[in-house]
């Protein structure tokens, strides 16, 4: 049986962040990270922007050159899926292998949520979460005239800008009464809504689906319609499902962790079990950023500063995780920029006018900065943070003002 000092499961962003804090941190035992996917640890962003466009090639996603990881010393067992973890005697099982670990970081991310209606397993309804996705739906492009999207969540959206550069005709469904209802206040929801619209796609709010119609193929079954609730038939070639994910922590509840909808962590990203901590989409934490909500985030931000709050850990450092989320989604020319959680927001402050393109939404609570999205506005995001740090309360008369630069912004 091999054994490493730290193991990591999981070769997304959380784990390719753990094992080079490690390292960057003078860490000299040895490091193994498993994967089941078998590529080195690459940038998931991308998918749904530039590597599905076809502007950047795999290798240029990479988060690292495959040959950094054998320099650095961290073995990549790449293509075992982890089934199993012993706490007791700290092995996990891989398949018919068993690694032993003296620390243990479970990094799995999440896997897409699944349409459970009928035609769902059809062989052209794909998600996007891993290269293989985007791969096997790219190879289908060519023969496919119309697609529909389900989900009008950011990976939805970005899926259906993309097609749109490919000159497919695009039908998206959100089943809510707008986009991005979950992350995003109504004013930034129906200006993405209208971005769509006006490159064409057929973009549909409450949209309440059926199933799934397919017909038999030499491959399978194969997708030809969605049928909607009120009987309405939307012929396509291919359906594109982003509703969310479930996050991957199995055995890691099964072998006895605390979790529910993620495993929960502590804030320094320790599990309920002994030398086993958690990071990333799949891990359950209390996030200053929200009032202190119990949640999981899914950014590469989070994923990344929540590894290196794990390694300082390990490393004897007394650093519990506080870092601002942020994050970003690309669609069209439109770059949104979001810093801060607006959950739990009773305000919001216009700055700009979305007509330019350009313009910020500031969230407040209780007259609080608590988070800004910036589209097309990297000056307020960059000089928001500071706010949203601080939960600064504002002049509500400077900040409406898009002529007064965020950071000369007087206290209110
Ligand atoms: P992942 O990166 O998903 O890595 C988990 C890895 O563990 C995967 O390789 C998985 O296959 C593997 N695994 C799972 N279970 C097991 C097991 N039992 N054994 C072995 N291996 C296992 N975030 C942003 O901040 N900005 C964006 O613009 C953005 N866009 C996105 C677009 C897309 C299409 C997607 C899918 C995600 C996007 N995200 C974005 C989210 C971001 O990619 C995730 O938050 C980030 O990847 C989380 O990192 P992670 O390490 O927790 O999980």
């Amino acid at each position: 049986m091999s054994f490493y000092d730290v193991l990591i499961i999981g070769a997304g962003h959380a784990g390719a962040q753990a094992a080079i804090s490690l390292r960057q941190a003078g860490f000299e035992g040895t490091i193994g990270m498993i994967g089941d996917e078998t590529e080195p640890p690459y940038e998931r962003p991308p998918l749904s922007k530039e590597y599905f466009a076809g502007e950047r090639t795999f290798e240029r996603i990479l988060i690292r050159p495959l040959a950094f990881w054998g320099e650095r010393k961290v073995e990549l067992l790449l293509g075992r899926r982890v089934n199993g973890v012993d706490p007791l005697r700290k092995v996990v099982t891989a398949g018919d292998g068993e690694f032993g670990y003296g620390k243990l970081i479970w990094c799995t991310g999440g896997s897409p949520r699944t349409l459970t209606c009928n035609g769902a397993a059809a062989g052209n309804v794909h998600g996007i979460r891993r290269r293989d996705d985007v791969d096997a739906i790219m190879g289908k492009l060519s023969g496919t005239n119309h697609v529909t999207v389900i989900g009008g969540g950011y990976i939805g959206l970005e899926a259906a800008a993309v097609l749109t550069k490919f000159g497919k005709t695009v039908v998206l469904l959100e089943a809510l009464d707008r986009v991005l209802a979950r992350v995003a206040c109504e004013d930034l929801s129906r200006f993405y809504e209208a971005e769509h619209r006006a490159h064409g796609i057929d973009l549909r709010t409450s949209a309440k689906m059926g199933c799934i119609e397919v017909v038999d193929a030499l491959d399978g079954k194969r997708a030809t319609a969605v049928r909607m609730a009120d009987g309405e038939r939307i012929a396509t070639d291919m359906v594109i499902v982003g509703i969310g994910i479930v996050p991957e922590t199995g055995p890691l509840i099964a072998a006895g962790a605390a979790g529910g909808n993620g495993v929960d962590v502590d804030e320094y990203c320790r599990t309920s079990l002994s030398d086993i901590y958690a990071v990333g989409d799949c891990a359950t934490h209390s996030n200053r950023f929200a009032g202190g909500a119990h949640m999981r985030i899914e950014s590469v931000q989070n994923a990344n500063d929540q590894a290196k709050t794990a390694v300082a850990h390990i490393m004897g450092k007394d650093e519990p995780y506080d870092a601002v989320p942020w994050f970003w989604s690309n669609q069209y020319d439109l770059k949104l920029q979001t810093m801060g959680l607006s959950i739990g927001f009773d305000q919001t402050v216009l700055r700009g006018d979305p007509a330019t393109r350009s313009f910020s939404i500031v969230y407040l609570r209780r007259g609080k900065v608590i988070a800004l999205d910036c589209v097309n506005a990297v000056k307020d995001y960059v000089q928001g943070r500071a706010h949203v740090l601080s939960g600064a309360a504002l002049d509500f008369g400077q900040l409406r003002d898009p002529a007064i630069p965020l950071k000369e912004v007087k206290m209110a």
